[in-house]
């Protein structure tokens, strides 16, 4: 098969930085996009957030990467272009686009706006497109997407710390809700507090809930505590906190991007307790019998959030004044970000000035 020219695969020129092979060091790369179709919304992008799985991805931790990858899958912008059938969206309109750009539109999870759960899901990067093209991501200037995987953003959020919500924010938001974990009162740990992580402390304080962080950083405390605002914080090391804390909590969502163990978080939970699992490790969690039926425990998954929730969270994000806690950097950055992010050293989501650093 001849090499794909990604300059002149699609009619228009576009930019951006990308991953080669699986070191996921990420450099300047120049490709293209297709021109606006009908349903299409073309915008100029001006923040896009880093998050843990676009690092997963350049490294193909997953084992699904295909080269060149431009990661990115919380970008945000301002309109540019717009198709002659689209009707949500005008030249000018502040938006956003997070992990999904396309689905089957037809099936059951379709119909029921779970367009996360479709088989014919197409992810933002690293998926084929229905032209048979590979998507491409937000390091990148400018993106157009189908304007039913369009989200709003509302005009108290800002920008930077808005564009997280569109991955980190939603896939904390959701199972939350799914699970039932978002009534008044009820109690729920948090475990690991990075970008995911932060975004649950937020939005389940949000929801009038008690919220304990399990982490395995202890100078995290007093930040999560008093800027956060969690009512509690445990190291995940400190067995006997650990043993305080048992069958305290009526759920737990667990963004840990590392293989760790769940069975101490099992022991959390009170009985009928859920723990949700949100983040991705590469390699396989362990899950003995024994602290599910004695108790009966429920580990659960989830996966980002369909367009209308996503749309449901941001409107909630914007009227609780909910962003992300972010460090602006600009893109020749990108890779000691990696590195930082490896090593959890982010407070707590780091957004890519687009609009200012990338050139052409
Ligand atoms: P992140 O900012 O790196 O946060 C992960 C946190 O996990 C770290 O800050 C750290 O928190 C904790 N952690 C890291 N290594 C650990 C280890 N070895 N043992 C225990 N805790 C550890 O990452 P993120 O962007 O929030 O993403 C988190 C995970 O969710 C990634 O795997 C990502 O791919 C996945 N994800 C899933 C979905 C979905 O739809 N399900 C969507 C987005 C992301 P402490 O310092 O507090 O311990
Ligand atoms: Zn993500
Ligand atoms: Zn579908």
């Amino acid at each position: 098969m001849a090499p794909v020219d990604h300059e002149n695969e699609h009619p228009v020129p576009a930019y951006g930085y990308a991953a080669r092979d699986a070191s996921g060091h990420l450099s300047p790369f120049k490709f293209s996009r297709r021109a606006t179709g009908e349903t299409d919304v073309a915008f100029k992008i001006t923040y896009c957030g880093i998050c843990h799985s676009d690092l997963h991805f350049i490294k193909n931790e997953w084992g699904n990467a295909s080269y060149p990858a431009v990661p990115g899958h919380e970008l945000v912008g301002v309109v540019t272009e717009v198709g002659s059938k689209v009707t949500k969206y005008k030249v000018g309109d502040r938006v956003g686009v997070g992990c999904m750009v396309q689905s089957c539109r037809s099936c059951t999870s379709c119909a029921e706006n779970l367009e996360n759960y479709c088989p014919g899901m197409i992810l933002t990067y690293g998926s084929k497109n229905l032209d048979g093209t590979i998507t491409h991501g937000g390091y990148s200037n400018f993106m157009v997407c189908d304007e039913h995987f369009v989200i709003r953003i509302p005009d108290n959020l800002p920008f930077d710390g808005a564009a997280p919500l569109l991955c980190a924010g939603i896939t904390v938001y959701s199972p939350l809700k799914y699970y039932g974990l978002d009534k008044p009162g009820m109690h729920v740990g948090v475990v690991g507090l990075g970008g995911l992580g932060h975004m649950a402390v937020k939005f389940a304080k949000a929801m009038g809930l008690k919220v304990t962080v399990i982490s395995t950083s202890p100078n995290k405390k007093a930040e999560a505590m008093e800027r956060l605002g969690a009512d509690a914080f445990l190291v995940s090391r400190d067995t006997e906190q650990m043993q305080a804390a048992m069958g305290t909590m009526d759920g737990i969502i667990d963004t840990v991007s590392a293989t760790h163990a769940i069975v101490p978080l099992l022991a959390l939970v009170k009985t009928n307790g859920k723990v949700v699992l949100v983040g991705a490790p590469e390699k396989p969690l362990e899950l003995p019998a024994f602290p599910l039926i004695m108790g009966r425990k429920l580990v659960g998954g989830s996966c980002i959030g369909g367009i209308k929730e996503t749309q449901e969270m941001i409107d909630f994000a914007a009227k609780h004044n909910i962003v992300a806690d972010i460090e602006v950097i600009s893109i020749d950055y990108v890779n000691t970000a990696m590195e930082r992010l490896l090593k959890a050293d982010v407070k707590y989501r780091f957004v890519i000035d687009i609009a200012n650093t990338l050139k052409p």
